[in-house]
């Protein structure tokens, strides 16, 4: 480990104590607090509590003897004299070397270890100094320099919030042992169902899972078109090939990058099924348009809300907004898991029960299966997790919205010069954000300078569905998604990006422009 790739400190009784007894402004807090500013995190063992206390306890009894300290005064002192730190789990290998002359270093490198390979343990004990790395002196913390990165989508800091839960939740799926359709799957449909406001809400396996499943439930396979838009994530129009139906492509609004509800109907033949519109980037597609056109002709409307769970639409929430309406828990979607994850949702009952049946091999009841299915649930760490992460999802959708909001303030002279285009949210819209996805021309080496400058970006989506080699149509004719394709550029964006990291972004974007603008490289105006 280099000391530049420090990016977790644990503290251990001595260090914590010496802190404690010393008043803040000294060397060593002055050194924490900077590291803390540069995003370590600093940690604190709770298999060595009780030594941590004790410690603090005698080194301020000796050191301030007009007091008298006793253990909770010492705990109080930690919060009160150290940098934010959080707890560290103690786990049942921590005790595997419990013979060692010193147990407890043992159990805080096991413990340390599991932080990653870029965590070090701070300590003033000679004899835990001697075992060399992972413990550390304090020389070496102030000698140690920092690279701040900025991350696309930082899932630590949302997990650093929630810690306690989300430990004890998975913990507590470990001992009961029931890892599929357990108890928490159950409770986490009725809280999103709740959320959404539907009646229902089956979790599945995936976003993909959850597309395919509602296609599935609506009958749809072979000889059936269902319109969708091609500027999409693949999944969008894989599932409906995949059930031999046909997807029909339909161009978008080049302003919000939704499928155009105008030109819907001019698609529909006399073999259309369903209308999936995807709510691209977290803005829902126009579905009160859409709906109407599905009523008029009898076909089913799915909304694709892969991105947009949290979203509104004309006062209500995405998954609300359609017969059905699918979401992804992909771990960098608004609501993410720890792995793959998705939901269906429905008014319709019939519809949940058929959802219900796919999801297990088409089962109605016990080793009978009524239709042909999938094995498509949500395995039950998952909806630990997600549980655990609903308790703080209305704040995070918030705090999307301010980091939005100052983008748009950041960027606002960019598209005033006509150097690039911010993303337009309809005023009956709110988004979740999912993406803050820019328009520019010359894309592509904007992309490079930026990543050159440390900025992270990603392209969704570099190419049209119709382009890709699986789904191509050479029929298929949508210039406004060709165009999109070519253009959008998405910046970070997370509920937890900080006002300097921020500017940092917008500020590198403000001089790569102007720098590409000095050699003949103009990133000319694309405001729509
Ligand atoms: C992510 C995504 C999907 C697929 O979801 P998974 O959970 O990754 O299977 C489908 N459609 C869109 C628009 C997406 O963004």
């Amino acid at each position: 480990m280099t000391k530049q790739a420090l990016t977790d400190l644990v503290l251990d009784a001595s260090v914590v104590a010496t802190l404690c007894a010393d008043t803040p402004g000294n060397d060593l807090h002055t050194a924490l607090e900077r590291l803390c500013v540069q995003g370590v995190r600093l940690w604190l063992y709770t298999g060595e509590v009780h030594d941590t206390l004790t410690r603090v306890q005698t080194k301020i009894n000796t050191t301030e003897s007009s007091k008298s300290m006793t253990i909770s005064d010492a705990r109080q002192c930690l919060d009160q004299k150290l940098p934010k730190f959080q707890w560290l789990a103690a786990l049942s290998q921590d005790m595997e070397y419990a013979d060692d002359a010193d147990p407890l270093a043992v159990a805080l490198i096991r413990s340390t270890e599991r932080l990653g390979g870029n965590a070090g343990i701070l300590s003033g004990m000679p004899s835990r100094l001697d075992r060399g790395m992972p413990f550390m002196g304090a020389d070496s913390v102030f000698a140690a320099e920092f690279e701040p990165r900025i991350d696309f989508i930082d899932l630590k800091i949302q997990q650093d919030r929630i810690r306690p839960t989300l430990e004890s939740s998975i913990h507590r799926v470990l001992y009961h042992g029931r890892y599929v359709m357990g108890v928490e799957i159950e409770n986490l449909e009725e809280r999103l169902a709740q959320m959404a406001g539907v009646e229902h809400c089956v979790c599945v396996s995936s976003g993909t899972d959850a597309l395919l499943m509602a296609l599935m439930a609506l009958e749809i396979g072979p000889g059936d078109e269902v319109i969708t838009s091609p500027f999409t994530f693949f999944a969008t129009a894989e599932v409906i090939a995949l059930l031999g139906a046909t997807p029909v492509y339909v161009d978008i609004d080049p302003q919000t990058f939704n499928i155009d509800a105008a030109k819907i109907e001019t698609a529909i033949t006399e073999r259309t099924r369903a209308i999936m519109p995807v709510s691209l980037y977290g803005q829902c597609a126009e579905m009160e348009e859409i709906n109407a056109i599905g009523q008029r002709h009898s076909v089913s409307v799915i909304e694709d809300a892969a991105q947009s769970f949290g979203a509104t639409y004309r006062g209500q929430r995405s998954c609300a907004l359609s017969e059905v309406a699918c979401t992804s828990f992909f771990p960098a979607k608004p609501l993410g898991a720890y792995g793959d994850g998705g939901a269906c949702f429905t008014r319709d009952e019939n519809l949940a029960l058929r959802l219900r049946q796919i999801r297990d091999h088409g089962q109605d009841r016990r080793y009978h299966h009524a239709h042909l299915g999938v094995n498509g649930r949500l395995d039950t760490m998952q909806a630990a997790v997600l549980l655990a992460k609903l308790d703080i999802f209305e704040d995070e959708i918030n705090r999307r919205q301010v980091v939005a909001q100052r983008y748009a303030q950041q960027l606002a002279v960019l598209e005033n010069e006509s150097k690039l285009a911010l993303p337009i949210v309809r005023s009956h819209n709110t988004s979740s954000w999912a993406q803050y996805t820019i328009r520019v021309q010359g894309r592509d080496e904007l992309q490079q300078a930026l990543t050159k400058s440390g900025i992270p970006t990603a392209i969704h989506y570099p190419v049209p569905l119709y382009r890709q080699p699986a789904l191509a149509q050479i029929e298929a004719n949508c210039p406004q998604s060709d165009r999109a394709a070519d253009e959008v550029l998405s910046l970070p964006m997370h509920p937890y990006l900080s006002e300097e990291t921020q500017a940092l972004v917008s500020q590198t974007l403000v001089d790569v422009l102007a720098a590409s603008l000095s050699t003949q490289n103009q990133y000319a105006g694309t405001k729509v």
